[in-house]
């Protein structure tokens, strides 16, 4: 196979996807795999994923096959393709014999250009001989991390995969996921006996997501505001526990909010015309435990809310990662509570396994770092999964002026009394004891609390114990990883997550110089003019609001007749490039992105006479 000369895949994308330029890395991987070599793509959630083996599938005389674990998801990829004139199909077990037939008898025609398949369906007898009797172009493997043990979302019958090379030897392989760490990768390639493919890792920010961090007060009254800044606009709560997503849902319905909860304990039929409601727009905000979400291909979504502590900042992200993917200007709120900090940390403190205990202590401090922390979120996220920020210039930057540090810092205060007690206590406790302790026990004994612990190795009688006992507890803490994040103190990770004195923390006790800390995290709203800085800096356009509430109801009508979700139709940022330009004719229309053939033949008339009729 030779590879189309590139222009063809813009005329294509423009053709049946409206689009006129690529997301990075998508045309670089499209190549790859017309040129008949496998590729690994790494791309965040929202970079476009689908489209690297859509478009592919186009130019091609043959058939592309799409392995998906997502048997929900399927039947709106496919129906989507067809929106936009491309014969797709699916087959899985969520098909009617009759339906199935037909569809085998379509692939034989060579009628479809894109198949999804579930693994299991792959592993049907005769399955890979029938496929080979077809003209395969290429298989990609969507949400490839499936299949390996490491990931978060291991899936058993992904296994089944490890016999495409054998049953299809001469058939390129596109692996395609979300999920960046290490061991993922190189289990994919093996895996998939794909050792020499390239791979493609695009750049894990996602620009047009804001991060806050505010300590939980009240939180119902918290999430209304949130709410308040999205009228209508779709939405995720995450929340840790079943009870606490139906007494979410439950306040917020009486608010007039159209909320529903989502969690395991709902029947399956339950959660999927929940699910359902939410793609619909039926339902605005879904309150759920973590059980909701990969299958929510939403890309409208415009808030995730963090009711709770998540449980690491990979899970943060990938949770975080459900905003926005259409790439408009969507917001991600943490509700910070001390509280559940504690509680997450005796609930480790009690696992049995003792490597159990060290790498979730370990997780939890870094998340505790990111989430008190006064650095830029954005930066803080990025490191952790070892990438530097690069602002939209691609220097290398620490502020991305969109997150709450960076748009409103914190003051910084003088922490030296603070420090010093901190520091004393941590060499004093050693030098009593001859070992270490942990954080939460070094504020204990500043605080004068009675524990069992402090009896036992009688550090009651420490001239440190009960020094600390004008401030909160969680005030302690914060200040000690903030020493920890400054570098005074240290954690020993080998040795139980101990707190230790570092060199400099010991010549800073010494020398006496003033030490200026961050203030501990306080609750801020954004003013307006911060806010308008914010929307800038994700992104966003100027348009013409009454005019994009007139679409999106047009829209509305549109796809509640055709029993299509809304985004389905056109999506947010194509109504918005329409309330913004006010196009004329529809050559105007044709022009913006989201717009291809198949759309502006059966929507733009529509479309401009919406856009005509004075508001
Ligand atoms: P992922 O699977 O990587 O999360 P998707 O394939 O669902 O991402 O794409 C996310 C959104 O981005 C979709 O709404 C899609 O139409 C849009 N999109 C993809 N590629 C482009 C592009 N080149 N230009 C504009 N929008 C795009
Ligand atoms: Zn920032």
């Amino acid at each position: 196979m030779t590879p189309p000369t590139p222009d063809l895949l813009l005329t294509k994308l423009k053709e049946h996807f409206g689009f006129s330029e690529f997301r990075p890395l998508q045309r670089e991987i499209m190549e790859e795999t017309l040129a008949g070599r496998d590729a690994l793509a790494l791309l965040p959630t929202g970079g476009g994923k689908s489209l690297c083996y859509q478009l592919p599938a186009l130019v091609r005389p043959g058939l592309t096959i799409v392995v998906s674990p997502l048997i929900a998801l399927m039947k709106d990829q496919v129906d989507g393709l067809l929106e936009n004139g491309v014969s797709a199909a699916y087959l899985n077990s969520s098909l009617s014999e009759k339906d199935s037939k037909e569809t085998w008898r379509q692939l034989y025609r060579g009628a479809i250009k894109i198949l999804y398949l579930s693994p299991e369906r792959l592993l049907l007898e005769g399955m890979f001989q029938t496929l080979a009797s077809l003209q395969l172009e290429f298989v990609a493997v969507d949400e490839a991390h499936c299949i390996s043990s490491w990931g978060h979302d291991f899936r058993p019958e992904y296994r089944a995969l490890k016999s495409l090379r054998e049953y299809l030897p001469n058939v390129p392989i596109l692996a395609l996921t979300a999920s960046a760490t290490e061991r993922v990768r190189t289990d994919i390639l093996e895996m998939l006996s794909m050792p020499d493919a390239r791979t493609f890792l695009a750049s894990f920010n996602r620009p047009n997501l804001s991060y806050r961090i505010i300590p939980r007060l009240a939180a119902i009254k918290q999430i209304c505001e949130v709410l308040a800044d999205h009228p209508g606009e779709s939405g995720i709560i995450y929340c840790l526990s079943r009870a606490r997503t139906e007494s979410v849902a439950e306040d917020l319905l009486k608010k007039g909010i159209k909320a529903a909860a989502y969690h395991a304990g709902l029947s399956a039929e339950q959660r999927n015309r929940r699910q359902e409601q939410f793609v619909q727009d039926e339902i605005q905000v879904m309150v759920a435990t973590i059980a909701f979400g990969m299958g929510v291909d939403k890309p409208d979504v415009r808030f995730v809310i963090h009711h709770d502590l998540p449980k690491n900042i990979e899970s943060y992200y990938q949770e975080t990662g459900r905003a926005g993917r259409d790439g408009l200007p969507s917001e991600c709120v943490l509700l910070y509570s001390s509280g559940d900090a504690a509680k997450l940390r005796n609930f480790i403190d009690q696992a049995s396994d003792q490597t159990e205990r060290e790498i979730s202590g370990r997780q939890l401090t870094r998340l505790l770092q990111f989430a008190e922390g006064s650095e830029c979120r954005r930066v803080s996220l990025l490191r952790y999964f070892s990438e530097e920020y690069r602002n939209n210039a691609g220097e290398i930057t620490l502020s991305c002026g969109a997150c709450d540090n960076c748009l409103t810092p914190r003051d910084e205060v003088d922490a030296t009394e603070v420090t010093h007690k901190i520091l004393s206590c941590v060499l004093r406790i050693n030098k009593q004891s001859g070992f270490s302790v942990g954080l939460a026990h070094v504020v204990d004994v500043l605080t004068g609390a009675q524990s069992e612990k402090i009896k036992r190795w009688g550090h009651d009688s420490l001239s440190t114990y009960g020094v600390g006992k004008g401030r909160a507890k969680s005030e302690w803490l914060y200040y000690g990883r903030e020493l920890v994040s400054s570098g005074l103190l240290r954690i020993n990770h080998e040795r139980f997550n101990v707190i230790e004195v570092t060199n400099e923390g010991l010549t800073r006790l010494k020398n006496k110089n003033p030490v200026l800390l961050r203030a501990p995290l306080v609750s801020s709203g954004l003013s307006s003019e911060k806010r308008t800085e914010q929307r800038k800096r994700l992104g966003a356009i100027e348009y013409d609001t009454a005019l994009f509430e007139k679409l999106r109801f047009w829209r509305s009508g549109v796809a509640k007749n055709k029993g299509l979700p809304a985004y389905m139709i056109f999506s947010d940022a194509t109504l918005q490039a329409v309330a913004a330009s006010k196009p004329s004719s529809l050559r105007a229309l044709e022009g913006i992105s989201g717009i291809g053939e198949k759309k502006l033949a059966l929507y733009g008339e529509a479309l401009l006479e919406v856009v005509k009729v004075p508001s």
